[in-house]
Formats: C-alpha cells, sequence, structure tokens
C-alpha cells in the first residue's frame, strides 16, 4: 500500500535515513546543483529544485577516482586496491530521466566487462525519486517513454500532493526500508487521486516534442552524409559540456601520478567532442569537429539502440540548456535526411 509523509517531515525523514545511510540529496553549496552529501538539517531545496547540473551518474561514475595505488619493489610494482568503503548510500530526490541513465549506463558497466568500482556503488545505493512537477522547457523525456513521475527504475517514488508526499514503493529493498521507517501513515483513495492528477499535470507540461520513430535508421543512412554533419556542427565549440554533463554519457581517461617510485592510477571523465580525444593510446579517429558531433548523436541514437535495443538518451534537457552556443540535439535529430542522399 502507498504511503505519505507530511512535507514539514522530511527533515526529520532524512534523519532517519541518515542512521542507515550516507544520504545524498540536491545541494547548491559547491556552487551549481548536484546530488551531495546531506547536512542534517536543509531542506530548501524542496523550493528550488527542479534538477541538478551535474548528473546523478557522478556517484558512481565520479568526476575523478583512484583506482589504486602503486609503489615500486626491487623490480616490479606492488599494487595496493582502493579501501573498500562499503557505506550504503541512499540519493534522495533523483528524477526519473536520471534514474532511468542510471539503467541505461549499468549495460555498459556490467556488460562484457564488469566495472567493480561502479558496481560496487551501484549495488549499495537505493534511489528515492522525486517526481518532476515543473519540467524545464529544454526536457523531451516524454519523447523517450520516460514520464516525469516515471518510477520504473527508483526504489521508492514520491509525489507532491500539497502538504504531503505521495509515497510509492517499488522494488523490495524499497518496501523493506519503508517498513522500518517510523512517521510515515497510509495513503488514502483521496490521495491518490491527487497523486494521479499531479502526475498528469507534470506528463502535459513537457511540451517539447520529438519524433524517434525510425531515427536509428535515419541516422544509419544518412552517416556519410558529409554535408549534413558539418552543418549539424557548425556553431559546436567543442566545449565537451553536453557530454561530460550528459546523466548516460560514460568516456574517462586514465592517468598515473607518479612522485619517485610511488604513485596512483585514476581515472576521470572525458568527452569524445574533444580534440585531443584517444591521443594518448592512439590518434584520435575523429579530427574533424563534424565527425566528433554525429559520434555524440549516434552513439545515443544508433549505436546504443543496436548493442542494448535502447536508445541512450533521457530528454533531460541538460544538453540544450548547459550549451554555452544554444545547441540543440533535437533540432539536428528533427533534420536527419529521411534518406540517404544518392551516391552515399
Ligand atoms: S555543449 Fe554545445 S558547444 Fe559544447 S560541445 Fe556540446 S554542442 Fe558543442
Ligand atoms: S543527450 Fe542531452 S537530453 Fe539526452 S540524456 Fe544526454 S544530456 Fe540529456
Amino acid at each position: 500500500m502507498a504511503k505519505k509523509i507530511s512535507k514539514k517531515d522530511i527533515a526529520q525523514l532524512l534523519k532517519a535515513w541518515s542512521q542507515q545511510f550516507a544520504v545524498l540529496a540536491p545541494s547548491r553549496k559547491r556552487g551549481v546543483a548536484e546530488m551531495a552529501e546531506w547536512d542534517g538539517k536543509d531542506v530548501s531545496f524542496l523550493d528550488w529544485y527542479r534538477n541538478t547540473v551535474v548528473p546523478p551518474k557522478a556517484s558512481f561514475l565520479p568526476p575523478m577516482e583512484e583506482m589504486f595505488r602503486f609503489q615500486k619493489d626491487k623490480d616490479n610494482y606492488k599494487i595496493e586496491p582502493p579501501s573498500k568503503n562499503g557505506q550504503k548510500q541512499l540519493i534522495f530526490g533523483i528524477r526519473p530521466c536520471d534514474a532511468r541513465a542510471m539503467a541505461i549506463l549499468d549495460m555498459t558497466f556490467e556488460d562484457a566487462y564488469q566495472d567493480p568500482y561502479y558496481l560496487s556503488k551501484r549495488k549499495n545505493t537505493l534511489l528515492v525519486g522525486l517526481s518532476c512537477a515543473n519540467p524545464c522547457e529544454s526536457c523531451f523525456c516524454t519523447s523517450l517513454g520516460i514520464s516525469p513521475s516515471e518510477s520504473a527504475d527508483v526504489d521508492l517514488m514520491l509525489t507532491n500532493i500539497g502538504d504531503h508526499f505521495f509515497i510509492e514503493e517499488i522494488t523490495a529493498k524499497g518496501k523493506e526500508l519503508t517498513a522500518k521507517t517510523s512517521g510515515l501513515k497510509d495513503a488514502n483513495k483521496d490521495d491518490e487521486a491527487e497523486a494521479r492528477k499531479a502526475k498528469e499535470t507534470a506528463y502535459n507540461k513537457v511540451t517539447r516534442k520529438l519524433d524517434t520513430e525510425g531515427i536509428k535508421d535515419k541516422l544509419l543512412a544518412s552517416f556519410d552524409d558529409e554535408g549534413f554533419w558539418e552543418k549539424a556542427a557548425a556553431k559546436c565549440v567543442s566545449c565537451g559540456i553536453c557530454t561530460l554533463l550528459c546523466p548516460t554519457c560514460y568516456c574517462f581517461d586514465i592517468n598515473d601520478e607518479l612522485v619517485k617510485d610511488e604513485g596512483a592510477r585514476f581515472r576521470s571523465w572525458d568527452s569524445c567532442g574533444f580534440s585531443l580525444y584517444t591521443r594518448m593510446p592512439m590518434e584520435n579517429p575523429r579530427k574533424e569537429k563534424w565527425r566528433r558531433v554525429r559520434q555524440k548523436v549516434c552513439h545515443k541514437f544508433e549505436f546504443y539502440p543496436m548493442t542494448f535495443d535502447i536508445i541512450a538518451c533521457t530528454g533531460c534537457g541538460r544538453c540544450i540548456r548547459l550549451c554555452p552556443v544554444n545547441w540543440d540535439i533535437t533540432k539536428v535529430l528533427e533534420s536527419v535526411p529521411a534518406k540517404a542522399k544518392a551516391g552515399k
């Protein structure tokens, strides 16, 4: 049965959960909105939060992460694995689009190569979703089959119903958590009706639409249409923001920091939009900007669907909101020629 909690009791709720988990919640303390460790009192994010600038992937694939330390022995290197941080974490307020992004990232990180750094954090994390009541103009999640209150990818889903949040228990882990949480009330029929209304209202507020029908095949047919891609890439300045802050992008670089005979190996976010991308192990096969823009678009809408049968975009709109030159992925996708040019 669904539960509810009074809004004035949210700080209490997070305090109780902090006894069992490292609780992360929306924060602007470092200047941009991100999921950060909750400070034990501040719930003002309930007033300002629409979505974070830094996507929640940062809690699983940090912008920079130490992989291991090493020390040179007589003639070999001694490897010291990272200390295991087995602490459970709970992300409070993740938006449905970003929860879907985590499910999309899982496909890569638990594919042929199982990434232990990412997967151990994923296994230890509960996702408590917060339905979006006020989507941005740049959001187009509904075109990707995700509603602003989609609950498929979270453990618990909260929806704003006035003085209260309506709480849906989605997974066994979510149910277990509410069973152990005091202060929750059973929701009644009126609450259910309120939640339904709030969800419908939010759904209708997502006005930006993208027709994804046949997009994979159109991209496949237009792959070699240099003229189209040059035009599509014309105003991009290769800053990388749209990939670094995309919740489904996962490129990383690996560096060793060495001082005398000891050091550490780090991995850090990278972007296929950079001209220096992959220069270290080889040459960047995408020297021209249009090839890099094509890669970014096709990776999400052509290659990922070919590999995992899902579009690797959630319509979160960050790449549109945050681009310094107003490059718009929906406009590019809308203008992909229906058929390859003759001779291509
Ligand atoms: S954010 Fe805009 S300018 Fe920067 S790489 Fe992406 S499309 Fe290009
Ligand atoms: S491509 Fe843009 S809209 Fe799609 S998930 Fe990435 S940042 Fe969000």
